[in-house]
């Protein structure tokens, strides 16, 4: 087997990781991985920004993470921009929580939120090495662009999972986070990867990037991943 993967995880707001990558979280932490977890944005009101976070710490905790495993970005809630600030900001926040990333996980591109589409593009030009796993999040997904490849089967994680998103109390209070979404996002690849509840990801390698490819088939030998029953490699080409 090659290098173990070193994992970074990026939400653009405090509960996106729960609701879009929760069982890989679990199960990453779980495997003794090195993980590292970044929250892009906070919203404008401090006393809520701050409630916001706690909220994520006690999510993210839930699924098995440390405290000393999560930073925040601090970028303003609505206004991500592409540029080359935040692209060196993303960096420093990450190297505070993990060196080098070898697969990063983040909003996949086919979503229709401003923020999680400037998250999806940040994150892929600040860490050009790496393999990307973008994840769905139930409220914004544009599901008919959507092409997931990979999965995390949550058979048994979903309960711990749900879990984790209800202590974003001030989310589910406004109907923003809602079970039944997130159950229903499981099971609607079922076919696709003959797994009754998954946690899908797509892609997304740098032409002649073997290595990203290597990071990817280790979470896999080592069940931490499950490929779609078709084989799809995304374009592998070595
Ligand atoms: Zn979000």
């Amino acid at each position: 087997m090659s290098i173990k993967p070193k994992l970074l995880f990026v939400g653009s707001h405090p509960d996106d990781l729960e609701l879009g990558a929760g069982g890989l979280i679990k199960a990453a932490f779980a495997g003794n991985y090195s993980v590292g977890v970044v929250i892009l944005t906070d919203v404008d009101d401090l006393a809520e920004a701050n409630r916001r976070r706690e909220e994520a710490i006690s999510g993210l905790c839930h699924l098995g993470a440390n405290p000393e495993s999560i930073a925040f970005a601090a970028f303003r809630d609505g206004y991500l921009e592409c540029n080359r600030r935040s692209v060196d900001l993303i960096r420093k926040t990450a190297h505070s929580v993990i060196d080098n990333p070898s697969v990063v996980i983040t909003h996949t591109h086919a979503d229709a939120h401003l923020d999680h589409i400037r998250a999806a593009e940040l994150t892929i030009a600040s860490f050009r090495k790496a393999a990307f796993l973008g994840f769905a999040i139930p409220n914004s997904l544009i599901i008919s662009k959507y092409k997931p490849s990979l999965c995390v089967d949550v058979s048994i994680s979903e309960d711990c999972k749900i879990e984790s998103t209800m202590f974003h109390k001030s989310q589910v209070k406004i109907g923003r986070i809602d079970s039944n979404n997130i159950v229903r996002l499981h099971r609607a690849f079922t076919e696709v990867f003959n797994i009754k509840a998954c946690e899908t990801f797509d892609q997304t390698h740098l032409f002649e990037n073997e290595e990203s490819y290597n990071s990817i088939d280790y979470l896999v030998k080592d069940g931490v991943l499950n490929r779609s029953i078709d084989g799809i490699q995304d374009g592998r080409i070595f």
